[in-house]
């Protein structure tokens, strides 16, 4: 058995936020302005996807099944629905303890904003969360399991808390080798302040010459100076660094947000070196599929 269920009534509520906010950016794989409105939503609704450009508003509510591709960024569809970039806003709803909310996008991408998750989490942060009537379950990992592609590992353990470690080896002398590790407490969710502090503020970063290459084939337009860091092999281009470690902390930042795919995770030590959103979301759906006898979002 992977998972172990308290036998104890849990005792965490879910939360919704308690107003709506918008928040207004360019899309980075497209370069079009795009208009979001994250809203308060049911308990057991999780996270939805409602896309206000499209006849009929279609919705994608999130899942591992409804990954479509994982390319420099994270994409879900329903159909031919598609929305791209969802991670940093995922991160960061799961991050600030929020369990069910809909995400109103006119667009098939969301905003990059600084290419951090800070902007997503003041504006939770402002218009507060609200507890609701349901709880969220304590399931903790049982056995460890891992996912390994070449010299890249994702991996999780049993643990009585959850804890991500994170390492990272760039063939540059400003990001080198990395490794970070950061606990919210018992469940994902249990520390707002801890992630709007140490977590959140982490941005993108990239070698200056990868990015050159992404340009030239289209991809990246609304990428600038302002929403990465970007380094060549001995300096960062456009200083300061938020953190002395700020990649290595990006790199958890986009776990936690793959990860929340599942809902709140199961309570555990997550280890990751050298992964990526398709190893991250792969594992994701490795946990999901070793827990069908538990459900990771009751109601
Ligand atoms: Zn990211």
């Amino acid at each position: 058995m992977m998972f172990q269920e308290s036998g104890q009534p849990s005792s965490f509520p879910q939360q919704t936020l308690s107003a709506s906010f918008t928040c207004n950016g360019v899309g980075l794989h497209t370069g079009h302005p795009v208009t979001v409105q994250v809203a308060p939503s049911p308990v057991g609704s999780g996270y939805t996807f409602i896309r206000t450009d499209l006849p009929d508003f279609p919705r994608i509510s999130v899942g591992v099944n409804q990954v479509a591709q994982t390319l420099l960024s994270t994409r879900l569809a329903s159909g031919n629905v598609t929305i791209q970039t969802v991670e940093h806003l995922l991160a960061a709803l799961i991050g600030m303890g929020i369990d069910n909310a809909s995400i109103e996008v006119n667009s098939d991408e969301l905003p990059l904003l600084d290419g951090s998750a800070q902007e997503w989490v003041r504006g939770i942060t402002e218009v507060g969360s609200q507890i609701q009537n349901g709880t969220r379950p304590l399931v903790w990992l049982e056995e460890s399991i891992s996912l390994q592609q070449g010299d890249a590992i994702v991996a999780a353990f049993p643990a009585d808390e959850t804890r991500f470690t994170y390492g990272i080896d760039f063939d540059s002398q400003v990001i080198g080798n990395q490794w970070y590790s950061w606990s919210p407490g018992q469940q994902l969710g249990d520390n707002p302040v801890g992630f709007a502090q140490e977590i959140a503020p982490a941005r993108t970063f990239g070698l200056a010459e990868q990015i050159d290459g992404l340009r030239a084939k289209g991809l990246i337009k609304g990428g600038t100076l302002d929403n990465a860091l970007v380094c060549n092999y001995t300096n960062w281009i456009n200083p300061p660094l938020r953190f002395t470690n700020e990649p290595v902390r990006h790199k958890l930042l986009d776990l936690i947000g793959d990860l929340s795919l599942l809902g709140i995770p199961p309570i555990a030590h997550y280890f990751a070196y050298k992964a990526n959103h398709g190893l991250h979301v792969q594992f994701a759906k490795l946990l999901s599929d070793n827990s069908h006898r538990q459900p990771l979002r009751a109601v």
